[in-house]
Protein backbone atom coordinates (compact mmCIF):
# COMPACT_ATOMS: atom_id res chain seq x y z
CA UNK A 1 0.00 0.00 0.00
CA UNK A 2 0.99 3.69 -0.05
CA UNK A 3 2.12 5.69 2.18
CA UNK A 4 -1.26 7.94 1.90
CA UNK A 5 -3.27 5.57 0.95
CA UNK A 6 -7.18 6.60 1.34
CA UNK A 7 -6.36 10.70 1.91
CA UNK A 8 -7.27 14.01 0.40
CA UNK A 9 -5.14 16.27 -0.74
CA UNK A 10 -5.17 19.92 -1.73
CA UNK A 11 -2.07 21.59 -3.29
CA UNK A 12 -1.51 24.81 -4.89
CA UNK A 13 1.11 25.76 -7.12
CA UNK A 14 0.72 22.40 -8.21
CA UNK A 15 1.28 22.72 -11.75
CA UNK A 16 4.90 23.27 -11.85
CA UNK A 17 8.45 22.67 -10.19
CA UNK A 18 8.22 21.48 -6.27
CA UNK A 19 4.12 21.58 -6.44
CA UNK A 20 4.14 19.54 -9.98
CA UNK A 21 6.20 16.82 -8.44
CA UNK A 22 4.11 16.65 -5.25
CA UNK A 23 1.56 16.10 -7.00
CA UNK A 24 2.41 13.36 -8.89
CA UNK A 25 4.45 11.68 -5.24
CA UNK A 26 1.47 11.93 -3.43
CA UNK A 27 -0.70 10.20 -6.10
CA UNK A 28 1.96 7.41 -6.47
CA UNK A 29 1.53 7.30 -2.62
CA UNK A 30 -2.53 6.37 -3.30
CA UNK A 31 -3.78 9.99 -2.68
CA UNK A 32 -6.57 12.06 -4.37
CA UNK A 33 -5.59 15.54 -5.25
CA UNK A 34 -6.70 18.36 -5.71
CA UNK A 35 -4.60 21.00 -6.94
CA UNK A 36 -4.98 25.17 -7.63
CA UNK A 37 -2.95 26.97 -9.67
CA UNK A 38 -2.94 30.33 -11.77
CA UNK A 39 -1.67 28.42 -15.20
CA UNK A 40 -4.87 26.71 -16.16
CA UNK A 41 -3.20 25.39 -19.55
CA UNK A 42 -0.32 23.24 -17.64
CA UNK A 43 -3.47 21.98 -14.44
CA UNK A 44 -5.29 20.54 -16.98
CA UNK A 45 -2.71 18.92 -18.92
CA UNK A 46 -1.91 17.36 -15.38
CA UNK A 47 -5.50 16.75 -14.96
CA UNK A 48 -5.84 14.64 -18.17
CA UNK A 49 -3.32 12.41 -17.96
CA UNK A 50 -3.59 11.98 -14.07
CA UNK A 51 -7.55 11.11 -14.59
CA UNK A 52 -9.81 10.51 -11.51
CA UNK A 53 -6.44 11.14 -9.12
CA UNK A 54 -6.44 14.45 -9.96
CA UNK A 55 -8.79 17.32 -9.78
CA UNK A 56 -7.53 20.92 -11.17
CA UNK A 57 -9.31 24.20 -10.42
CA UNK A 58 -7.52 27.86 -11.97
CA UNK A 59 -6.62 28.87 -8.68
CA UNK A 60 -5.30 32.83 -7.37
CA UNK A 61 -4.37 31.53 -3.48
CA UNK A 62 -4.16 35.47 -3.22
CA UNK A 63 -8.13 35.92 -3.98
CA UNK A 64 -9.68 34.24 -0.78
CA UNK A 65 -12.85 33.27 -2.59
CA UNK A 66 -10.61 30.91 -4.80
CA UNK A 67 -8.94 29.20 -1.74
CA UNK A 68 -12.00 28.72 -0.03
CA UNK A 69 -13.73 27.19 -3.74
CA UNK A 70 -10.60 24.57 -4.17
CA UNK A 71 -11.17 23.68 -0.51
CA UNK A 72 -14.48 22.90 -1.58
CA UNK A 73 -14.15 20.79 -4.95
CA UNK A 74 -11.80 18.45 -2.42
CA UNK A 75 -14.72 18.22 -0.41
CA UNK A 76 -17.56 17.60 -3.14
CA UNK A 77 -15.55 15.62 -4.81
CA UNK A 78 -14.53 13.22 -1.96
CA UNK A 79 -16.37 14.36 0.73
CA UNK A 80 -13.20 15.02 3.06
CA UNK A 81 -10.06 16.97 3.34
CA UNK A 82 -6.68 15.14 4.86
CA UNK A 83 -3.80 16.96 3.75
CA UNK A 84 -3.64 20.70 2.46
CA UNK A 85 0.05 21.61 1.45
CA UNK A 86 0.19 25.17 0.68
CA UNK A 87 3.04 26.03 -2.10
CA UNK A 88 2.06 28.39 -4.16
CA UNK A 89 4.62 31.12 -4.47
CA UNK A 90 7.00 33.29 -6.96
CA UNK A 91 10.49 34.60 -7.23
CA UNK A 92 10.41 38.44 -6.38
CA UNK A 93 12.93 41.15 -7.21
CA UNK A 94 14.90 42.38 -4.34
CA UNK A 95 14.10 45.72 -4.15
CA UNK A 96 16.50 48.01 -2.01
CA UNK A 97 14.62 49.50 1.22
CA UNK A 98 13.99 52.96 -0.04
CA UNK A 99 12.21 51.88 -2.99
CA UNK A 100 9.34 49.14 -1.33
CA UNK A 101 5.69 50.64 -2.15
CA UNK A 102 2.37 49.67 -0.49
CA UNK A 103 1.67 47.48 -3.75
CA UNK A 104 4.91 45.45 -3.73
CA UNK A 105 5.01 45.05 0.01
CA UNK A 106 1.49 43.75 -0.28
CA UNK A 107 1.78 41.62 -3.20
CA UNK A 108 4.72 39.20 -1.38
CA UNK A 109 2.99 39.14 1.85
CA UNK A 110 -0.06 38.15 0.39
CA UNK A 111 1.27 35.42 -1.80
CA UNK A 112 3.55 34.31 0.47
CA UNK A 113 2.33 34.49 3.73
CA UNK A 114 -1.74 35.26 3.78
CA UNK A 115 -2.60 32.73 0.97
CA UNK A 116 -0.99 30.15 3.58
CA UNK A 117 -2.90 31.25 6.48
CA UNK A 118 -6.59 31.34 4.59
CA UNK A 119 -5.79 27.86 3.58
CA UNK A 120 -5.69 26.55 6.87
CA UNK A 121 -8.50 28.88 8.01
CA UNK A 122 -10.84 27.24 5.24
CA UNK A 123 -9.32 23.77 5.55
CA UNK A 124 -10.12 24.16 9.45
CA UNK A 125 -14.00 23.46 9.85
CA UNK A 126 -13.29 19.89 7.96
CA UNK A 127 -10.34 18.72 9.59
CA UNK A 128 -11.89 19.69 12.75
CA UNK A 129 -14.82 17.24 11.74
CA UNK A 130 -12.57 14.60 10.73
CA UNK A 131 -10.74 14.20 13.67
CA UNK A 132 -7.42 15.81 12.78
CA UNK A 133 -5.32 16.89 9.32
CA UNK A 134 -1.92 17.79 8.25
CA UNK A 135 -0.81 21.18 6.85
CA UNK A 136 2.29 22.04 4.89
CA UNK A 137 3.38 24.97 3.83
CA UNK A 138 6.54 25.72 1.62
CA UNK A 139 8.79 28.03 3.27
CA UNK A 140 12.76 28.88 2.48
CA UNK A 141 15.89 28.37 3.62
CA UNK A 142 15.51 32.93 3.02
CA UNK A 143 13.07 32.56 5.82
CA UNK A 144 15.90 31.38 8.56
CA UNK A 145 18.86 33.04 7.32
CA UNK A 146 19.56 36.72 5.93
CA UNK A 147 21.34 36.02 2.53
CA UNK A 148 19.25 33.60 1.04
CA UNK A 149 17.04 35.77 -1.03
CA UNK A 150 15.23 38.89 -1.59
CA UNK A 151 14.08 41.54 0.73
CA UNK A 152 10.44 40.99 1.42
CA UNK A 153 10.49 37.99 0.34
CA UNK A 154 12.86 36.75 3.09
CA UNK A 155 10.45 39.03 5.71
CA UNK A 156 7.26 37.02 4.37
CA UNK A 157 9.15 33.55 4.24
CA UNK A 158 10.65 33.70 8.36
CA UNK A 159 6.95 35.34 9.01
CA UNK A 160 5.36 31.72 7.48
CA UNK A 161 7.67 29.79 9.31
CA UNK A 162 6.07 31.90 12.69
CA UNK A 163 2.92 31.33 11.54
CA UNK A 164 3.03 27.37 11.29
CA UNK A 165 4.71 27.34 14.63
CA UNK A 166 2.23 29.63 16.28
CA UNK A 167 -0.46 27.67 14.40
CA UNK A 168 0.62 24.32 15.07
CA UNK A 169 -0.41 24.76 19.07
CA UNK A 170 -3.79 26.17 18.25
CA UNK A 171 -4.59 23.45 16.11
CA UNK A 172 -3.00 21.08 18.20
CA UNK A 173 -6.10 19.84 20.12
CA UNK A 174 -7.71 18.94 17.24
CA UNK A 175 -5.35 16.40 15.91
CA UNK A 176 -4.14 18.69 12.97
CA UNK A 177 -0.22 18.77 12.16
CA UNK A 178 1.20 21.82 10.92
CA UNK A 179 4.90 21.52 9.91
CA UNK A 180 6.45 23.68 6.99
CA UNK A 181 9.76 22.91 4.74
CA UNK A 182 12.39 24.85 3.94
CA UNK A 183 14.17 24.17 0.80
CA UNK A 184 17.65 25.22 -0.16
CA UNK A 185 18.34 25.58 -3.83
CA UNK A 186 16.20 23.67 -5.90
CA UNK A 187 16.15 23.23 -10.09
CA UNK A 188 12.70 24.75 -10.81
CA UNK A 189 11.46 27.96 -12.77
CA UNK A 190 11.70 30.33 -9.25
CA UNK A 191 15.45 29.34 -9.14
CA UNK A 192 15.69 29.37 -12.68
CA UNK A 193 14.71 32.83 -13.85
CA UNK A 194 17.36 33.90 -10.59
CA UNK A 195 20.18 32.99 -13.24
CA UNK A 196 17.89 34.41 -16.41
CA UNK A 197 16.56 30.82 -17.60
CA UNK A 198 13.40 29.77 -18.69
CA UNK A 199 11.28 27.07 -17.15
CA UNK A 200 12.36 24.36 -19.17
CA UNK A 201 16.17 25.24 -19.38
CA UNK A 202 15.79 25.35 -15.37
CA UNK A 203 14.58 21.80 -15.17
CA UNK A 204 17.24 20.70 -17.73
CA UNK A 205 20.11 23.03 -14.67
CA UNK A 206 20.80 20.42 -12.67
CA UNK A 207 24.62 20.25 -13.71
CA UNK A 208 25.03 23.77 -13.19
CA UNK A 209 23.99 23.85 -9.86
CA UNK A 210 26.62 21.52 -8.82
CA UNK A 211 28.99 24.40 -10.19
CA UNK A 212 27.75 26.96 -8.06
CA UNK A 213 30.79 26.45 -5.27
CA UNK A 214 29.95 30.63 -4.59
CA UNK A 215 26.33 29.50 -2.16
CA UNK A 216 29.13 27.14 -0.01
CA UNK A 217 26.57 24.06 -0.17
CA UNK A 218 28.41 21.36 1.50
CA UNK A 219 26.24 18.33 -0.59
CA UNK A 220 27.78 18.45 -4.15
CA UNK A 221 24.09 17.48 -5.50
CA UNK A 222 21.52 19.59 -7.25
CA UNK A 223 18.56 19.82 -5.38
CA UNK A 224 15.36 18.99 -7.61
CA UNK A 225 11.69 19.09 -6.44
CA UNK A 226 11.65 15.13 -5.73
CA UNK A 227 13.43 16.20 -2.45
CA UNK A 228 11.20 18.73 -1.30
CA UNK A 229 8.14 15.96 -2.60
CA UNK A 230 9.57 13.48 -0.67
CA UNK A 231 9.74 15.09 2.72
CA UNK A 232 6.38 16.49 2.20
CA UNK A 233 4.88 13.16 1.44
CA UNK A 234 6.79 12.37 4.94
CA UNK A 235 5.25 15.26 7.12
CA UNK A 236 1.80 14.61 4.88
CA UNK A 237 1.42 10.62 6.45
CA UNK A 238 0.87 9.35 9.71
CA UNK A 239 4.37 8.32 9.65
CA UNK A 240 4.48 11.98 10.76
CA UNK A 241 1.85 11.76 13.11
CA UNK A 242 4.34 12.72 16.19
CA UNK A 243 5.55 15.60 14.62
CA UNK A 244 3.81 19.35 14.39
CA UNK A 245 5.15 22.80 14.34
CA UNK A 246 8.66 21.92 12.42
CA UNK A 247 10.20 23.64 9.98
CA UNK A 248 12.12 20.86 8.11
CA UNK A 249 15.13 22.45 6.37
CA UNK A 250 15.80 20.69 2.81
CA UNK A 251 18.76 21.88 1.37
CA UNK A 252 21.88 20.27 1.19
CA UNK A 253 23.18 21.78 4.39
CA UNK A 254 23.39 25.17 2.62
CA UNK A 255 22.31 26.74 6.08
CA UNK A 256 24.48 24.80 8.13
CA UNK A 257 27.51 26.90 8.60
P1 LIG B 1 7.61 27.25 -9.66
O1 LIG B 1 7.55 28.60 -10.28
O2 LIG B 1 8.15 26.11 -10.45
O3 LIG B 1 6.14 26.83 -9.16
C1 LIG B 1 5.33 27.73 -8.48
C2 LIG B 1 3.89 27.53 -8.93
O4 LIG B 1 3.06 28.42 -8.17
C3 LIG B 1 3.67 27.87 -10.41
O5 LIG B 1 2.98 26.82 -11.07
C4 LIG B 1 2.85 29.15 -10.37
O6 LIG B 1 1.95 29.29 -11.45
C5 LIG B 1 2.13 29.00 -9.05
N1 LIG B 1 1.65 30.28 -8.53
C6 LIG B 1 2.32 31.46 -8.45
N2 LIG B 1 1.54 32.42 -7.95
C7 LIG B 1 0.33 31.84 -7.72
C8 LIG B 1 -0.90 32.33 -7.22
N3 LIG B 1 -1.07 33.62 -6.87
N4 LIG B 1 -1.93 31.46 -7.09
C9 LIG B 1 -1.79 30.16 -7.46
N5 LIG B 1 -0.64 29.65 -7.95
C10 LIG B 1 0.40 30.48 -8.08
O7 LIG B 1 8.44 27.44 -8.32
P2 LIG B 1 8.86 26.44 -7.15
O8 LIG B 1 10.31 26.64 -6.93
O9 LIG B 1 8.34 25.10 -7.34
O10 LIG B 1 8.11 27.18 -5.94
C11 LIG B 1 7.25 26.51 -5.04
C12 LIG B 1 7.47 27.07 -3.65
O11 LIG B 1 8.80 26.78 -3.24
C13 LIG B 1 7.33 28.59 -3.56
O12 LIG B 1 6.60 28.91 -2.38
C14 LIG B 1 8.76 29.06 -3.44
O13 LIG B 1 8.87 30.30 -2.76
C15 LIG B 1 9.37 27.93 -2.66
N6 LIG B 1 10.84 27.81 -2.70
C16 LIG B 1 11.50 27.51 -3.85
C17 LIG B 1 12.89 27.36 -3.82
C18 LIG B 1 13.69 27.03 -5.05
O14 LIG B 1 14.93 27.06 -5.02
N7 LIG B 1 13.06 26.67 -6.15
C19 LIG B 1 13.59 27.50 -2.63
C20 LIG B 1 12.87 27.78 -1.48
C21 LIG B 1 11.51 27.91 -1.52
Amino acid sequence: GGRLDGKVAVITGGASGIGKASVERFIAEGAHVVMGDLETGRGEVMAQFHGPKLAFRTTDVKNEADIKALINLAIERHGQLDILFNNAGSAEPDYPVDKIEAATFDHVMHLHLRAALFGIKHALPHMQAAGGGAIISTSSVAGIGVNYGPLLYSIAKAALIHMTKTVSVRLAPHKIRVNCINPGLIATAVFGRAFGLDQDAAEAAQPKLEELGAFAQPLPVGGSPADIANAAVYLASDEARFVTGQALVVDGGLTTG
